[in-house]
């Protein structure tokens, strides 16, 4: 399996995971910055129609310009995340439930916070 980076897109905020050869060429496309696929359609877009010969960097800006427009008009969501909190959430319960009926329920409570905490920092890493 190809070795992969996470690349956060200089447009819209979006991050992907991209093997390093594909973020070079990109940062090389676009003057040093990282477009993520959606964006960089939308800039080769705006060069094509413009009807002035404009740079790579003049269609990013015009680019940009529009998303601070669509993001003003549109409320912030991320349904993605709040999914993926609630189905973990959702698995630390079921992990949880039969270690709490062995031993003592005290001392397996508390126990379980300290794995859990650690559980999430490895997620969060990795
Ligand atoms: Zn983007």
């Amino acid at each position: 399996m190809a070795e992969v980076e996470f690349v956060k897109c200089d447009c819209c905020g979006l991050t992907e995971e991209c093997t390093p050869a594909y973020i070079a060429s990109v940062r090389e496309k676009f003057e040093g910055r990282w477009l993520c696929g959606l964006c960089s359609v939308a800039v080769n877009d705006e060069t094509v129609r413009s009807e002035e010969d404009i740079t790579t960097n003049e269609a990013m800006d015009r680019h940009m310009r529009f998303r601070e427009q669509f993001k003003s008009s549109t409320p912030p969501a991320k349904p993605a995340e709040e999914l993926i909190s609630a189905v973990r959430h959702l698995l630390r319960k079921t992990l949880e439930s039969p270690r709490k009926k062995n031993g003592s329920s005290t001392t397996s409570f508390s126990g379980s916070e300290n794995r859990f905490s650690s559980m999430s920092n490895e997620e969060v890493s990795t």
